[in-house]
């Protein structure tokens, strides 16, 4: 798929207030600087897209982009930023399990994990709690240009045994990209207009 046109459409906190548009959509969540803003703007081919949602940790909102005129992509707040406080982490929990919950929608999440990282408890639980509710997504392992094809190949495998031993006796469907080399863009792409043709 190519994107030919990517809008800024609304930020809120507010899963109703959500563009009601009943157009196939695709959230990507993650820690804090796993590099969600760099593969948004990967994928829409724009420099400062996501950017829009300002600093990371600062402003915690559900971002909606429109799609080439067909799909929402949603930019959701980044989790376990040290700098936000206990009760704004609370309410930021919140309103994104409120999203989860509420958005008939949204067809798969995409849960950014950095490569070059072991297993953290918050993504594991996050996943978890997706897996429990029955909503559907996928991990995308980001920064792949950080590591050697080795280290990147045991390194997700590792994960993904971890993944089967803790959670589930199947690992998740999973993509790989680097944000820096444009690598797995077209992959990415690729699955989300295999999803939108279902
Ligand atoms: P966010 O907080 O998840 O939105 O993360 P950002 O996209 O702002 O990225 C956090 C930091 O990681 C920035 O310094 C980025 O330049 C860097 N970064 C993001 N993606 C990549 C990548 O694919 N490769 C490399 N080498 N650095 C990246």
């Amino acid at each position: 798929m190519k994107v030919k046109k990517a809008e800024f459409i609304i930020s809120n906190t507010d899963v109703s207030k959500c563009p009601n548009e009943p157009i196939p959509e695709y959230a990507f969540i993650g820690r804090s600087n796993v590099g969600k803003s760099s593969l948004i703007n990967m994928l829409t081919s724009r420099k400062s897209l996501a950017k829009i949602s300002g600093r990371p940790g600062k402003t915690q909102l559900i971002n909606h982009f429109k799609i080439n005129d067909s799909w929402f992509l949603v930019d959701l707040p980044g989790y376990g930023y040290a700098r936000v406080s206990k009760s704004t982490k609370k309410v930021f929990q919140k309103f994104i399990t409120n999203y989860f919950e509420k958005r008939m929608q949204l067809v798969s999440a995409f849960v950014l994990v950095d490569c070059r990282h072991e297993p953290q408890k918050i993504d594991m639980e996050f996943m978890q709690w997706l897996g429990e509710n029955q909503i559907p997504f996928s991990i995308i392992f980001t920064k792949a240009d950080k590591l050697k094809p080795n280290a990147l190949e045991r390194n997700i495998n590792q994960y993904l045994e971890t993944l089967k031993q803790d959670v589930w006796e199947e690992a998740p469907h999973y993509l790989v990209t680097s944000s820096s080399s444009n690598y797995g863009k077209e992959e990415v792409l690729k699955y989300i207009g295999q999803l939108n043709q279902m």
